[in-house]
């Protein structure tokens, strides 16, 4: 299931070029253009993580967070202006979870997101973890904690590649069509390229197989793709 993102940010360009690389790396997005809309949105409950502005229209965003705190624990990442320590000093106490400060790299926004629902992710009994580790030879994915490592050593990968080793993994030894992969991974809405799948293949052996000189994720032709136990 996708991951949404809610940014809340009144500059028009960085709305819409952070909701391109959100989207872009398979998260699903909202957005508001103010502090009263984003506040809104926040609490409506569709949201997995904020994306919070500090400089908003309407209220800020310490206000923002300070009222959302009252009774939700979404997590929160914050874009302050350059050099604004008191800002951080008053975000940290208001409860967010991570801070940026603006002109900032997509790259490690993108980091900081993931580290986020990672560690959000990772206050869950023992009992529910190992129900959330898939494993094949020496890959194994914690789907709670959002890692995936082979041998030991991690291995980073987009949302959308995740979720297709996810897929491919919890269905270990069952050959999966390009269709249904594409649903489970795209969303039945879907409506872009039908070989997108392909191209996740391709990354996901760029960064395991060819890596570690395996062969992990079988074709199965004309039919689709497979991972089997012996292969891992
Ligand atoms: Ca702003």
């Amino acid at each position: 299931m996708a991951v949404t993102v809610l940014i809340v940010e009144d500059e028009e360009k960085i709305g819409r070029f952070l909701e391109l690389e959100l989207v872009h790396e398979g998260y699903e997005v909202m957005k508001a253009v103010n502090g009263r809309e984003g506040l809104e949105k926040a609490q409506g409950g569709k949201a997995d993580l904020v994306v919070l502005d500090v400089m908003l229209p309407e209220l800020n965003g310490f206000e923002v967070l300070r009222r959302l705190r009252k009774n939700s624990d979404i997590p929160v990442i914050m874009l302050t202006a350059r050099d604004e320590v008191m800002d951080k000093v008053a975000g940290l106490d208001g409860g967010a979870d991570d801070y940026m400060t603006k002109p900032f790299a997509i790259e490690e926004l993108l980091a900081r997101i993931r580290l986020v629902l990672k560690k959000r992710g990772g206050g869950v009994s023992t009992a529910g973890r190992d129900k959330n580790r898939l494993s094949v030879g020496k890959l194994c994915m914690d789907v709670q904690r959002y890692e995936v490592s082979y041998d030991g050593k991690q291995v980073e990968l987009t949302h959308r590649e995740f979720e297709l080793l996810k897929v491919l993994l919890e269905n270990k030894n069952i050959v999966i069509s390009r269709d249904t992969l594409l649903e489970k991974v795209c969303g039945y809405d879907y409506m872009g390229e039908t070989n997108i799948i392909d191209v996740y293949v391709r990354y996901l052996r760029s960064k395991l197989d060819d890596v570690y000189q395996v062969k992990i994720i079988q074709t199965v032709r004309g039919v689709g793709y497979c991972i089997k136990d012996e292969n891992g």
